[in-house]
């Protein structure tokens, strides 16, 4: 007989488990399907093995600059491969700790992939046959996976998706990244803090182009002092696949020239798991590559709900996580409030490390807003000075009617932790003066946040 269920999730990323782990909270009786690793994405294929290499990265990095801080390294050097095992054991224990909590929290695990076969019922493929499910309610959390380009397809050769990337069979000597996005400028720096000769090659007018247009100037004034070669409205045509190189067709500048790489990471965005889940026998919409919902994530098809990557951008594991709790909690009854995109914060963990929130001074202007800017670079700050990392910037947007903190966008060391205090004070919808009325600790990278508002009011201290 089959299973049944008040709520089942299928997908076990940071929007499936912690779906699955609120609802259970919550008093549902509660299934997580999963196909393949408990976690998803994010924990082994996405955020967290990234962090754990770029880590290796930025201790190397550091390590060249001993010199500076009064050390001394005899010769800094690497092993790729056990700089890649600490990154897979790192994926693992954390994944591991996902089947932890949801044993804890009694919510049952099926390891298989399911398909919808009527509204409520789900069939699920497992190791030892079919299983059937029943759900008064379904949640889909299937995420994403790396998009292919025609011509520029990863093949786990020469030529790399971001899995590839993660656990790389050769250190690249001559690298290509394709597109700047937050995936490929962290493998770029990755791979360019080791060693590599890397080019990125990003279509649009700038690298980072979904950031503030003066934070990604002085990210790639960062990249290209670091040695990487940054060619921006640039497309790869095509690629020329030999045993031991690729020859990529690269137009720029209305030239067409043909360069030489030994490895090619194809980082050109995402599409969403939406096939064979049987989603258009129900109705639900599906839009290019993501389920159409609505701000309460519901697909309009009664009980059937879309969370995470599978519902479109931001393409974020806080954002998955927000809207799984925010659906267990409607289906449990609730009255939860829907996410507020322009307060999802975006963090891209490259050296320099860049962190914003909300809009962007140009996005502001054409929304109409008549702004206020704040603007501290990290020269001016006491703790960036101590620290060795003296480059970087904090800026800010401010609505100069009713000084409502519209944005902030950051660039330099540790902002990826920084940015949560402009988060919480757009939650709270904070303004100019509050942020000034708050005492900031000294010495820390935080009082550049403090700075940076006085600044859009002509009153900054340091600076
Ligand atoms: C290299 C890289 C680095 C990243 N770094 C960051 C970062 O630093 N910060 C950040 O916020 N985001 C980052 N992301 C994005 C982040 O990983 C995703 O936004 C997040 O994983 C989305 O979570 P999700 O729950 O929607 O889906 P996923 O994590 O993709 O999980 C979906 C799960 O569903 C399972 N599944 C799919 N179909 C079925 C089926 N039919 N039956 C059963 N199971 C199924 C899959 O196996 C998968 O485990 C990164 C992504 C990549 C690729």
């Amino acid at each position: 007989m089959a299973q049944s269920f008040d709520m089942v999730v299928i997908g076990s990323g940071p929007g499936g488990y912690v779906c699955a782990i609120r609802g259970a909270q919550l008093g549902l009786k509660v299934a997580c399907i999963e196909r393949e690793h408990l976690g998803g994405i994010c924990l082994n294929w996405g955020c967290i093995p990234t962090k754990a290499l770029l880590r290796s990265a930025e201790v190397f990095h550091l390590m060249h600059r001993a010199k500076e801080f009064g050390l001394s390294v005899e010769k800094a050097g690497y092993d790729l491969d056990a700089v890649v095992q600490r990154s897979r054991g790192v994926a693992k224990q954390l994944a591991g700790g996902v089947g932890h909590l949801l044993k804890k929290n009694k919510v049952t695990v099926i390891m298989g992939e399911a398909t919808l076969t009527a509204p409520g019922k789900i069939s699920v493929k497992t190791d030892k046959g079919t299983e059937e499910v029943t759900a008064k309610n379904i949640v889909l959390a299937t995420g994403a996976r790396a998009r292919d380009l025609p011509g520029l397809e990863a093949d786990g050769k020469r030529v790399w998706s971001y899995k590839h990337a993660l656990v790389p069979a050769h250190m690249p000597k001559k690298l290509l990244v394709i597109g700047s996005g937050a995936i490929g400028i962290e493998f770029a720096s990755f791979f360019n803090t080791l060693g590599a000769d890397t080019t990125v090659v990003e279509v649009m007018d700038r690298v980072l182009p979904v950031e503030d247009a003066e934070i990604s100037a002085l990210a790639k004034k960062q990249f290209v002092k670091q040695g990487m070669k940054i060619m921006e409205k640039a497309t790869v045509k095509s690629l020329d696949r030999k045993a031991d190189k690729v020859i990529a067709t690269i137009e720029s500048g209305g030239k067409t020239e043909a360069q030489e790489f030994d490895t090619v990471i194809s980082a050109v965005g995402i599409v969403g798991n939406v096939e064979n889940l049987g989603l258009e026998k129900l109705g639900a919409k599906i839009d290019r590559t993501h389920v159409v919902t609505d701000e309460y994530c519901r697909t309009g098809v009664e009980g059937l709900y879309a969370i995470g990557d599978v519902a479109g951008a931001p393409w974020l594991a806080h954002k998955a996580s927000h809207e799984g709790v925010m659906v267990a909690e409607l289906i449990a009854g609730g009255h939860p409030h829907p996410i507020k995109p322009n307060s999802i914060p975006g963090c891209t963990y490259c050296n320099p490390q860049v962190a914003s929130v909300g809009l962007t001074e140009e996005k502001a202007k054409a929304a109409g807003y008549q702004v206020k800017v704040g603007r501290f670079p990290f020269i001016g700050n006491g703790k960036a000075i101590a620290l060795g990392e003296p480059e970087g910037l904090v800026k800010t947007v401010f609505d100069a009617k009713t000084g409502e903190l519209l944005g902030a966008h950051m660039v330099g060391a540790e902002v990826t932790e920084l940015i949560q205090g402009y988060v919480v004070g757009r939650t709270l919808e904070t303004t100019e003066a509050e942020l000034m009325e708050t005492v900031f600790p000294h010495p820390t990278l935080s009082e550049m946040m403090h700075e940076a508002t006085l600044s859009a009011y002509g009153r900054a201290i340091h600076f």
